[in-house]
């Protein structure tokens, strides 16, 4: 797994339990990191924004509930993503769960079904970026899965960068990111690279976007945008 390639952090310390987790999200695509106590997934979260945390009521060291109330005062992890793990079906508890932040809720024995989906919608709602389904914007298609752009139904020869840039305006079209927002969410926090250098992966997308390179669109002294317009 590259140090860029999105990853769901799975807190659990049950090991029959992570491994479906572990299974079920593999074929629906995604990456996972199984850490077994709150402490490990806190080290962890130290060198890498996951994606997405999957997240048991009790743990070894922690509760749960402990743990979301820690990451959700946490600036960096104000808007993660989390759905908590379950083995309680109680109102009350939900309740208490999502007061605390979490997104969504999965009570277990849950089927890797259901779980997919909620996985799915979750991250459509908050990071349509990360969200493994076909994108299509006028003659544009990309397949997060296969990582395969056409153009006019024509496959293109794309870059790993200049994907991920593409990957990131389609699922945000019509909204203006400016050099260091582009930088913060295409790169990640964790690398060091100049606003200038968005410049040149933008101008080597639009070439290889060729006839659909005006769906690129800069914007004056603010940044750039995808738009059909
Ligand atoms: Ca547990």
């Amino acid at each position: 797994m590259a140090a860029d390639e999105p990853v769901i952090l799975i807190v659990e310390d049950e090991p029959a339990i992570v491994e479906l987790l572990r299974f079920t999200l593999k074929e629906s695509g995604w990456n996972t990191v199984a850490a077994g106590t709150a402490a490990e997934a806190r080290e962890f979260m130290q060198n890498r924004m996951p994606q997405l945390i999957l997240l048991d009521w009790m743990l070894p060291d922690q509760t749960g509930l402990q743990f979301l109330s820690a990451i959700r005062s946490d600036r960096q992890f104000n808007e993660l993503p989390i759905i908590m793990l379950t083995a309680k079906s109680m109102e009350e508890d939900k309740i208490a769960g999502l007061d605390r932040g979490a997104d969504d809720y999965v009570t277990k024995p849950f089927s890797p079904r259901e779980l997919t989906a909620r996985v799915k919608a979750l991250l459509r709602r908050k990071a349509p970026e990360h969200a493994q389904s076909l994108l299509t914007i006028g003659d544009v298609s990309l397949d997060p899965g296969s990582c395969v752009v056409c153009v006019n139904d024509q496959k293109i020869d794309i870059g790993h960068a200049e994907f991920k840039l593409l990957k990131f305006f389609m699922s945000y079209p019509d909204r203006v990111f400016s050099r260091s927002q582009l930088l913060d969410k295409v790169w990640g926090d964790h690398v060091a690279i100049e606003e200038r250098t968005v410049d040149v992966h933008v101008l080597r997308l639009r070439k290889a976007l060729k006839d659909a390179e005006s769906l690129i669109k800069t914007v004056r002294s603010v940044g750039y945008m995808l738009s059909v317009k």
